[in-house]
């Protein structure tokens, strides 16, 4: 059986400990590899290899580490077709969504962060008059740890791993033991493309023994992490004391707000998407869905009505459109969840259940499932589910959509239907979210800084930001 191993100092290489974790298949419910159960040794051992390649890379010509992440863009796109077939396999999503949005992304953020630090420039301050002229150095901060999630595997761990890399650190990374083959595979590339050894470590393993030895270091200077809210309060209470520079890209309920004078085919459709796309399993995808009352009784019926068509099966069926929910322990929780909805007076509008597959009974199907809600108070429309389980909601008018939308502890993004532009304007500034898309969804320019405010994060990601945050600010001060 494959085993999944750790990427140290350009080497594909097993835990000290040689103990193991089952990669388990979710739309079959087998056990398909094994994990190397990666320890704080291991990254002791990969901090010494990042240490040792720091001094290299980090002077290495900007031009020629560019021409390195390219390189490994245009390997991600030639083996575009297994890097699919792995990510849909480990992680249950629609060979198509991985092949279409996944693998295809994580070839345009090495691509985007290979360019973008070619143009990656500095300020000066002249003090006229008093013969100085300042000038700010941003240098890499050195060895930094980047941790990402299940959900997008290869997409997230390389949007990260790309700006470390582009501003000239060296990494320890660690995917999620849930969903950790794209990662593993990623190691190959990396030599083939000529990346230096120590320049980049992937590290397997449990958040709490392989992640927290991250966390923990002393010397790592920046950690930059994707995934859960209370893992990122855990982070952030580690990083504090040790003056760690923290990027948290953590979770959300996110609204969309559907006003009558939208356009309502458009909506729709992008709706169904941003409920269900990847089993809902996105950090934007929209799971509070807020509709005028004019047209609340039209939506109700379209939209279950198109939910009910949607075609759930196995990943790699090419008409399969939700596939399986990424582990049983996360099918439980979804599962739960539709009791506590129940509990609280929700109406089941479809969905609520497993899908039985008879070809893979095993396999953690679930079905889209829509929820209708009287109070925006519910705990399905306060704690964050991340599966495919939508509320439906109205309201009466802008003010009230908009107290709907911000009464929430997340403010990842929030999504506005409208043909109307002072209306779009309008809500667009109050809406307490780090990103508002109007009249589109998931529409994602990689310029763009990304991230949440309250309980969905600290920092941004993307573009500038993202190099900004890989590098230290210094002033130089020149008197003449
Ligand atoms: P998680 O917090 O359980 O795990 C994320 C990563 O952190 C994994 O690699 C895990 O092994 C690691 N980890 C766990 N404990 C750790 C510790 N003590 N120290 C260091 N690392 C540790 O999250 P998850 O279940 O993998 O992902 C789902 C969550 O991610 C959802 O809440 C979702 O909203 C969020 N998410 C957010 C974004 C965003 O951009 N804001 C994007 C995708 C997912």
């Amino acid at each position: 059986m494959k085993k999944v191993l750790h990427f140290i100092n350009g080497t594909y290489t097993a835990s000290l400990n040689e103990d193991e974790i089952a990669n388990i298949n979710p739309s079959s419910g087998d056990v398909y590899a094994h994990i190397t159960r990666g320890n704080a040794k291991d990254v002791d051992l990969a901090f010494t290899a990042a240490k040792e390649a720091f001094p290299k890379w980090s002077n290495t010509p900007v031009q020629e580490r560019s021409r390195i992440l390219n390189r490994l863009a245009d390997l991600i796109e030639a083996n575009l077709e297994d890097l699919a077939k792995a990510e849909a396999i480990d992680n249950g999503k629609p060979l198509s969504l991985a092949s279409q949005v996944d693998i295809p992304r994580a070839a345009a953020n090495f691509r985007f962060f290979a360019q973008a630090i070619t143009q990656f420039s500095t300020e000066a301050h002249e003090s006229q008059g008093l013969h100085t002229v300042n000038f700010t150095l941003r240098q890499p901060h050195g060895v930094v740890g980047c941790i990402s999630p299940w959900n997008l595997p290869l997409y997230l761990f390389t949007w990260k791993i790309a700006p470390a890399l582009a501003a000239g650190n060296t990494v320890l990374a660690k995917p999620s033991e849930v969903t950790p083959m794209t990662a593993y595979l990623l190691g190959e590339l990396c030599n083939q493309a000529g990346l230096p050894k120590g320049v980049l470590n992937i590290l397997q393993g449990y958040g709490h023994e392989v992640g927290q030895a991250i966390i923990a270091h002393p010397l790592i200077k920046a950690i930059s992490f994707t995934g859960g809210t209370t893992t990122g309060q855990h982070i952030a209470k580690t990083a504090a004391p040790l003056f760690k520079k923290l990027s948290l890209e953590l979770g959300g309920k996110n609204p969309n707000l559907i006003f009558a004078d939208c356009d309502y085919e458009q909506m729709l459709k992008t709706t169904v998407r941003s409920s269900f796309a990847n089993q809902g399993q996105i950090c934007l995808c929209g799971s509070r869905i807020l509709v005028e009352a004019s047209i609340y009784k039209k939506f109700k019926q379209d939209f279950i009505k198109q939910t009910k068509a949607l075609k759930i099966g196995h990943p790699l069926d090419k008409h399969t459109q939700v596939g399986a929910l990424v582990s049983k322990q996360h099918l439980e929780k979804i599962e739960a969840y539709v009791n506590i909805a129940k509990a609280e007076g929700g109406t089941i509008l479809c969905g609520g259940k497993r899908h039985q597959n008879p070809d893979y009974p095993k396999g953690f199907y679930f079905e889209p499932t829509i929820i209708e809600v009287q109070s925006n108070q519910c705990r399905i429309n306060q704690e964050e589910i991340f599966g495919p389980i939508v509320s439906l909601m109205p309201f009466k008018d802008e003010a009230e959509a908009l107290a709907l939308a911000n009464d929430s502890k997340y403010g990842l993004s929030a999504s506005v239907w409208t043909s109307n532009l002072d209306r779009s304007m309008r809500l667009s500034q109050q809406l307490q979210t780090g990103i508002v898309w109007v009249n589109t969804w998931l529409n994602r320019d990689l310029r763009t800084p990304f991230g949440g405010t309250k309980q969905s994060g600290l920092g941004r990601e993307g573009g500038l930001e993202a190099l900004r945050f890989f590098t230290e600010p210094k002033n130089v001060c020149i008197t003449y």
